[in-house]
């Protein structure tokens, strides 16, 4: 078997933030965070093919065809960045991707853990409606939990924030949906692989990130 990495599994309803943990990780570990929902952001940015297949899902809030997914990701844990592990920020979404995820990473020791950062669903809701995002390095904000230092401007790089186009109210709603139908079920899948580990994610961002790196440290 080849060297062992270390590849995390964050999971969590939209919105729980697991994109602000793992830009943090990443920060503190030097593991790439692997977000598909970023990827898929940024094909939709330079008008590549995979960003027009992917639009239509994401503008209604449903899940972008699994072969182009897991081709995507497949792609992007070969990259020379990745070879001491990774951490997956919105994949796998389904039980088709956890296993491919699976067989991607046997040959380094499998998923070294799966954090679930848990959230009530009306916080989700306030998280998602006042999320803002930095136009040129993906930093996420929140208007009234976590604002930049000046209004609508990022604090790494001056960069205008955004708000995504699926995170108004209704879509978000349809997201929720699909996480409970399809995305839930992975909850079981690595709770039954001994890998799941339950976060309270209603604490402060310092807070869960404790939690997060102690366990990334020592899954
Ligand atoms: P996800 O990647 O799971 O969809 P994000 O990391 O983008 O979630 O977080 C959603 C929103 O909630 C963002 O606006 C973020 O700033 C905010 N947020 C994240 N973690 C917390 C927290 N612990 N307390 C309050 N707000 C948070
Ligand atoms: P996110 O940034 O994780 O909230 O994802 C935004 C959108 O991208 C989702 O609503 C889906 O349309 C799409 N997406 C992200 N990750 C996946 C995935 N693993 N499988 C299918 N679609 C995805
Ligand atoms: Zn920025």
């Amino acid at each position: 078997m080849a060297q062992t990495r270390t590849y995390v599994v964050l999971l969590g309803v939209p919105g729980a933030g697991k994109g602000t943990q793992a830009q943090l990780l990443q920060q503190a570990t030097g593991l790439p965070q692997i977000s598909t929902g970023d990827l898929f952001r940024y094909n939709l940015k330079h008008q590549t093919e995979l960003g027009r297949l992917a639009k239509r899902y994401m503008d209604a809030g449903n899940l972008v065809p699994d072969q182009v997914t897991i081709q995507m990701v497949a792609d992007r844990l070969e990259q020379p960045d990745c070879t001491r592990g990774a951490l997956l920020d919105g994949f796998p979404r389904n039980l088709l991707q956890a296993a491919a995820l699976e067989r991607l990473v046997a040959p380094y020791g499998g998923v070294a853990s799966a954090p679930l950062i848990q959230v009530e669903d009306e916080e989700t809701i306030r998280r998602i409606t006042g999320r803002r995002t930095c136009r040129l390095c993906g930093a996420v904000y929140h208007l009234t939990f976590n604002p930049p230092r000046s209004p609508a401007r990022c604090d790494n790089d001056g960069g205008e924030l955004y708000q995504r186009d699926d995170d108004h109210e209704e879509t978000v709603r349809n997201r929720l949906f699909v996480y409970y139908k399809q995305t839930a079920p992975l909850i079981g899948y690595y709770f039954a692989k001994g890998l799941l580990h339950e976060i309270d994610g209603a604490r402060s961002i310092e807070e869960v990130q404790q939690e997060l790196l102690a366990l990334v440290k020592q899954p």
